[in-house]
């Protein structure tokens, strides 16, 4: 069930595959579009998930984070350089203080296609209907165990009971395609993939299985010993339901298939395993205001530095966004050895 990392299969680039929209200005040198921004709203979180966080984490000091002003006039100029959608993401971007007003700005950019969100769901209950009134198009909320004391386990401090209502509320709300992520580890949840699935075919709602990805060291194990392969994950939900692979392109990372007989449908995010970098049609900010143009890799740009300087402009701004498109790389190398390692935790680069 352990994936064999230096056997991936990963291979060269045959070319750009995504379907270019026509708009966007932002265009790498392999020729990929860019229109899809994940942004991270704060680097806090409410959990302390062991393969994103260390148990004592520190945090950056307010002056190093984007304001809320901030933020918005970087989501401003990706879409009116062509973004059609942007995710908001963390850390956990509920736990940002006065994360609504952002939201609720957001939900009017002009040109924004999709507002999504990825939470960890804790608090939901209290914001899925402000949250769908603010435009937000849907929301992705992440569970790895219906065990409590697994859960507790693995977030080390969260409540699942907050989740699943968190879970029930984004439902109840309205929220279409909601959809559940898991990381699936060795030794910690990889017996619970057919009983998330479960949960998730009774709900209607979708669900992905996201390979623990190589982002920083994990304090408290190995994470070559606990990452589980999609291919394995898929093997055991085959057991019990047929898939369809769906032809659908969200323009995400996931790999999506129909469960047969069921309004659900199960993601495949498998960063280790596959590389699907020659359709990567999106770039990452982090909260300090960093453009990182892959996930696993560290090229970056400084966009706090530009907001921040007096004598820069909102143009200034836009131009630097298309410059730094040659910065992005072909592709990750995670696990190879000749390549070097990404040492941002999850929560310090936007999930
Ligand atoms: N706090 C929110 C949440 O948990 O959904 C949003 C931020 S979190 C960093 C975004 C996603 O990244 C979550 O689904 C989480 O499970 C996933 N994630 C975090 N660290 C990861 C890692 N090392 N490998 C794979 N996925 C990871
Ligand atoms: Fe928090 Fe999300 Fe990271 Fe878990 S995965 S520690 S909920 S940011």
């Amino acid at each position: 069930m352990i994936v064999s990392h230096r056997s991936t299969g990963c291979r060269s680039l045959p070319g750009p595959r995504y379907d270019a929209p026509v708009n966007t200005k932002l265009i790498d040198k392999f020729g990929r579009h860019v229109d899809y921004i994940r942004l991270s709203v704060t680097d806090r979180c409410d959990f302390r998930c062991v393969y994103c966080m260390t148990e004592d984490m520190t945090f950056l000091p307010r002056r190093e984070i984007l304001s809320l002003e901030e933020l918005y006039e970087v989501a401003r100029a990706f879409t009116e350089l062509g973004v059609r959608k942007i995710r908001l993401t963390g850390g956990e971007p509920m736990v940002r203080s006065n994360v609504m007003s952002l939201i609720e700005r957001l939900g009017k950019l002009p040109g924004l296609k999709e507002l999504l969100l990825t939470t960890n769901g804790a608090q939901l209950d209290k914001y899925a209907v402000a949250l769908r009134a603010a435009g937000v198009n849907r929301v992705n909320i992440s569970i790895d165990s219906l065990d409590a004391g697994r859960f507790a386990r693995i977030s080390r401090v969260g409540k699942l009971d907050k989740v699943l209502a968190g879970i029930d509320a984004a439902v109840a709300a309205g929220f279409e395609r909601v959809r559940l992520n898991s990381v699936v580890m060795r030794g910690y949840n990889e017996d619970e993939v057919l009983d998330l699935l479960d949960y998730a075919i009774a709900r209607k709602l979708d669900i992905a299985f996201i390979e623990e990805m190589p982002l920083g060291e994990a304090s408290d194990h190995s994470r070559e010993e606990t990452t589980c392969s999609n291919d394995w994950v898929r093997s055991v939900i085959e057991q019990k339901y047929r898939l369809l692979n769906s032809a659908e392109k969200t323009a995400g990372p996931s790999r999506y298939a129909q469960v047969l007989g069921h309004d659900s449908r199960v993601g495949f995010i498998s960063p280790v395993t596959h590389n699907f970098c020659a359709d990567c049609n999106r770039v990452r900010i982090t909260v300090e205001g960093r453009l990182l143009l892959c996930l696993g890799n560290e090229h970056s740009v400084d966009l706090r530095a530009i907001i921040r300087d007096q004598s820069r402009t909102f143009d200034d701004l836009k131009q630097a966004i298309i410059a730094a498109m040659d910065l992005k790389p072909e592709r990750h190398y995670f696990y190879d050895a000749e390549h070097a390692q990404p040492v941002r935790l999850m929560n310090m680069t936007g999930g």
